[in-house]
């Protein structure tokens, strides 16, 4: 029988025991409002409050809900809605950053959604620059700001973290037996109950930017030996990160962890990360104190109010804006609304218009009776068992990330400090793992089980900003079980965004807006997605992986022909994209199969996943050669690629020339016919994307290659991973200005073929009616033109560095069109060729990829592309005052391109060293087929604070760090591959170094 005093786990047959226990110990506290079960859905579990080991929580007795705790105001700057951590959070910042007429409303009192139950984790390394910052800022506000401010503690317990490395990862990482299998089979927890298989360890991606982040050098004695594997790398260069983020961390090798840790097996180790400042936040402590402070800086905060309206008006130029906000005792009037409000955000962008993309699930951790010995040690993430350990005064709480997660389907309002009965089926997955590591455990009765509900999206990140429904609507919810200790920088992030129009970091991999609005409003994408990514979480995210979840939402027209051909799609803003092409036939991409997880069945013999699962390395990918040989057919001869995931659209209407003046960074007013590269910048001068821009004959429509237009017309090329942020970004800039234009979507309707490489033109000119010659038909420029008898528009372009031309298709005639360029590309030898060999391809030639080497927190002159603005001219456009002081001053920053002659893979956030210092880090980073060499690019900076100018480049000696090991690097001022732009413009006369090319077709 299951009680309070029975052990842990003693063998797996617990699990049955389980089953059948006795109800847990009735707990200290008197039982409050109670969750029924009857309002759920039949398959909920029974739901009651269960007692969560905190000293406090901010619940009251039913008696003392009267109504709200305070007046409504008649209008305020901003209602924020929900009292968890986001909420406390963004009205503290709000108020911090001057914004006081602020009100926060919370429906039941402070916490009692997710954030009273919370775990409280908090660890201050994580895979981004950027998440590592917001997490400093969380750990700042709660350990040190809100106490100076008020004078409360917040519950902060600083007993640090410890993150494992096991020797079974370290297998895996080097066993190259153990990547030659699809993804599924190898067995995380050795194997859930369920059946489930993913495969472990996502830490890698925390690993590269550890690697990346370090910032002295490499020392060779630690431990007396090096090997290639990146979790290693993880636990030499983590304590150099202090040096930059100033984060305290050792790396501890087995024997040094039992003296920390004496509870802990160390016999499968290792080695640890030791990070003595990570800790445990209180969530009642938290967000009482955050209340608090915002309070006395003017902020309202209101409990016992719930939001059960919110009225969105129309304006004259059709724009939704949020109008007020209303309550059973209430409206307050606002122009802006965040909705902080967890699980239930959904509900609340529904009475908006919003469609908020996250899926509730359980979520569980179980405490433990008292552990003899376990007082003040560290908390532990212990990947390779997909669980966390978590000190609890003299126990533990055990939680993980189970394969088969419980979904909340029928989130009900009624849930308020309450949690979910626990399911043991799905969480016996945990023990093994955590009696493993804490083998005290075994012996160890549980006390309580806390399992309640979170929010999951389909990426596992946050969903903040404002949406691109409605004006003044902001979202900060979706937090996948990391609320707590992302709220402060997130919050923080949210008020800058609500306050300046923006966030002060680059937040695009949590803004709304990176996602297509197809899928927001598609639930099986955020189901299928929400479930892959919930149980990926801890698994190592290898550089070449793609998702297998909710694939196949958008198709083009080449889809069906490509992969007959042996296409390997990637997926991006839910198309499929061509990214390689296997020669070994079709590995066509099939429905989700949950991993197995719910009894479902698993795909069987599924290529795809095995070709995915053979590239699960950090070293050369075994598809390296038919990458290459892809990449050099198009340099010494003629490639095709489907770029038709582009988003297209035309900025037509009446005030179409001063829009384009303003957003655009060039002068995209040349002739008609004029195609051209340029960026948009944020007020800050940062780049929030890079496009092209072709300006077109006034004319009647000839939909979809022709807009309607009298007066002045632009077609514009986005990468169509970020059709949707490019769209949100013209459309807000349009609003703010109040020009008046419009802003069309073809995207659907045409397919677009770039045809690359010295062969191009000889192969186009058979099948298109106009001249190609460069007098007729010069670089930059664009016609619509016959193709095989099909109009099209074609683009004297090129991404990759070749003479070449991109034909944008209406979709019908794809095929024909497609059809023709391959009959007449066969006697030049032409190759389908994907997103792989772009990559590498552009980064050769030194072309950029937006939100890689060019961010919003980049500048143009940062990024080497002054030449996209138009400085000399007199036009202003968005950005430009920045740019000017920037100019004017110097740039502390530069981007510099390196070359490593070794031969070794790199896959961007390595270390950058200038003779011995470091000084940056690589963004991203490609093998150059042509040069044959690693090439990187990243931004460098002068510890000194002095100016980042070409001398400064000149004057270095440059390594890299990969995975502790120092490379030799060249610097390069300009691409290393034709960097007089010859080939673009048709002349080949130096041909390639042919030495290393065996292999190509030519
Ligand atoms: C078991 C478990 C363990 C976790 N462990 C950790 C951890 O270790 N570290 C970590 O960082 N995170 C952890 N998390 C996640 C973290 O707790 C959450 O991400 C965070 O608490 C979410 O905060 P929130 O403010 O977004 O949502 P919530 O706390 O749910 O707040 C939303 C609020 O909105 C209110 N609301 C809803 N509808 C309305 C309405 N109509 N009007 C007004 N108010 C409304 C609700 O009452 C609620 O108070 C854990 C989560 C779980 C479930």
């Amino acid at each position: 029988m299951y009680n309070g005093a029975m052990a842990f786990l003693g063998t797996a047959a617990v699990s049955r025991v389980l089953r059948c226990r006795a109800p847990l110990p009735p707990l200290c506290r008197a039982a409050g409002r109670h969750y029924s079960a009857a309002a759920a859905s039949s398959t909920e579990h029974q739901t009651k409050e269960k007692n969560v080991p905190y000293q406090k929580t901010l619940k009251q007795d039913d008696e003392t809900y009267r109504g709200p705790t305070k007046s409504l105001p008649r209008a305020a700057d901003a209602v924020v809605i929900g009292g968890g951590s986001l909420g406390c959070q963004t009205i503290y910042h709000l108020a911090k950053m001057g914004m006081t007429n602020v009100v926060l409303l919370e429906r039941d009192r402070l916490t009692a959604g997710t954030t009273w139950h919370t775990a409280g984790l908090l660890w201050q390394l994580r895979p981004s620059d950027t998440e590592v910052e917001l997490l400093a800022h969380t750990r700042n506000v709660i350990s040190s700001d809100l106490e100076k401010e008020t004078g409360l503690e917040t519950g902060w317990i600083q007993n640090g973290g410890l993150f494992i490395a096991s020797n079974k990862q370290l297998w895996e990482m080097t066993n190259p037996d153990s990547r030659t299998q699809g993804r599924g089979d190898l067995l995380p927890n050795g194997g859930g109950p369920q059946g489930a298989e993913i495969w472990p360890d996502r830490k890698a991606a925390h690993v590269t930017l550890l690697s990346a982040l370090a910032t002295s050098s490499w020392s060779s004695n630690c431990w007396g030996y090096r090997q290639e594997c990146f979790l290693q790398c993880c636990l030499f260069v983590c304590p150099q990160l202090g040096k930059v983020y100033g984060i305290e961390s050792y790396v501890l090798s087995p024997a040094e962890t039992k003296d920390l840790y004496p509870l802990m097996n160390v016999d499968d180790l290792y080695g640890t990360l030791y990070v003595p400042k990570d800790g445990t936040m209180d969530p009642a402590g938290t967000c009482t104190t955050l209340s608090r402070a915002a309070t006395a800086r003017g902020a309202t905060v209101i409990e016992n109010c719930p939001v059960t309206g919110i009225q969105v008006s129309t304006d004259d130029l059709g724009v939704k804006r949020v109008k007020a906000v209303e309550t059973p005792f209430g409206s307050i009037e606002t122009p802006c609304v965040v909705n902080c409000a967890g699980v239930w955000a959904t509900k609340l962008g529904d009475m908006a218009g919003v469609k908020v993309p996250l899926i509730a699930m359980h979520h569980a951790y179980v405490v433990t009776e008292r552990i003899e010995g376990i007082q003040n040690m560290p908390n532990v993430r212990d990947h390779d068992a997909s669980v966390y350990l978590r000190l609890q005064g003299d126990a533990l709480s055990v939680g993980g990330y189970e394969q088969n997660p419980v979904f909340w389907d029928e989130v009900s309002d009624k849930f308020a400090f309450s949690l979910f009965d626990l399911d043991w089926d799905v969480f016996m997955q945990h023990i093994e793992g955590a009696v493993n590591r804490v083998p005290a455990l075994e012996q160890t009765g549980i006390k309580s089980t806390v399992c309640g509900p979170e929010s999951f999206t389909a990426d596992h990140k946050p969903l903040m900003g404002e949406t691109p429904e409605v004006r003044g609507f902001f979202l900060g919810c979706g937090f996948n079980s990391a609320g707590m200790m992302l709220g402060g920088g997130c919050g923080r992030e949210l008020a800058h965004w609500i306050i300046h129009g923006r966030p002060e970091k680059d937040m695009y991999g949590y803004d709304i807006r990176r996602f297509h609005h197809s899928l927001t409003n598609n639930n099986r994408w955020i189901r299928e997605r929400s479930h892959e990514s919930y149980a990926k979480n801890y698994s190592v995210v290898f550089p070449f992986d793609e998702p297998l979840a909710s694939r196949n939402m958008r198709r083009d027209p080449f889809h069906q022909v490509l992969q007959d051909q042996g296409c390997v799609f990637q997926e991006r803003h839910g198309w499929e994209r061509p990214g390689w092409f296997n020669r070994e036939g079709p590995a066509p991409v099939l429905d989700y199969d949950y991993y197995g997880a719910y009894e479902l069945p698993k795909n069987s013999d599924y290529k795809y996943n095995k070709l995915l699962g053979k590239e699960y390395t950090f070293d050369f990918p075994p598809h390296h050669e038919v990458i290459k040989d892809e990449c050099l057919t198009c340099r010494n001869g003629v490639a095709v690629f489907n770029m038709s995931y582009f988003g297209k659209f035309f900025l037509t209407g009446p005030d179409a020339k001063k829009a384009a003046d303003w957003l655009f960074t060039a002068d995209v007013n040349k002739a008609p016919g004029s195609t051209v590269y340029t960026c948009m910048l944020n007020g800050k001068g940062g780049a929030e994307a890079d496009l092209t821009v072709s300006r077109l004959e006034p004319g009647a429509a000839h939909l979809p290659l022709a807009p309607e237009s009298n007066g002045d017309a632009y077609y514009l090329a986005i990468g169509g991973g970020v059709a949707q942020h490019n769209w949100c970004h013209i459309q807000t800039v349009l609003q703010d200005q109040g020009f008046r234009c419009s802003l069309h979507d073809h995207s659907e309707d045409m397919g677009m073929l770039s045809i690359q490489g010295p062969k191009s033109r000889e192969l186009l000119q058979e099948i298109v009616d106009a001249d190609l010659s460069n007098e007729a038909f010069p670089f930059s420029s664009h016609k619509v033109v016959t193709a095989a008898g099909h109009k099209v528009r074609a683009m004297r372009l090129s991404f990759v560095g070749e003479l070449g031309w991109e034909l944008h298709i209406p979709k019908d005639s794809c095929m024909p069109v497609y059809q023709a360029v391959m009959a007449a590309g066969a006697k030049h030898g032409i190759c389908n060729a994907g997103y792989r060999a772009i990559d590498s391809l552009s980064i050769e030639k030194g072309y950029r990829h937006w939100h890689a080497d060019l961010r919003p927190d980049d500048t143009p002159l940062e990024a080497g592309l002054a030449f996209t603005c138009k400085m000399k001219s007199k036009i202003p456009f968005l950005g430009r005052d920045v740019l000017e002081a920037q100019k004017a001053a110097g740039l502390r920053r530069r981007i510099v391109c390196f070359t490593v002659d070794e031969k070794v893979p790199m896959f961007g956030l390595e270390a950058i060293f200038r003779n011995g210092v470091p000084v940056g880090h690589l963004r991203r980073s490609e093998y150059g087929y042509a040069i044959d060499k690693t090439i990187g690019y990243g931004y460098i900076s002068d510890p000194e604070g002095g100016v980042a100018n070409p001398d400064f480049v000149r004057s270095g000696e440059f390594t890299l760090e990969r995975m502790g090991v120092v490379y030799k690097a060249k610097a390069h001022l300009k691409s290393p591959f034709d960097p007089e732009n010859k080939r673009v413009k048709g002349i080949y006369d130096a041909p390639l170094d042919q030495s290393h090319l065996h292999k190509a077709r030519m």
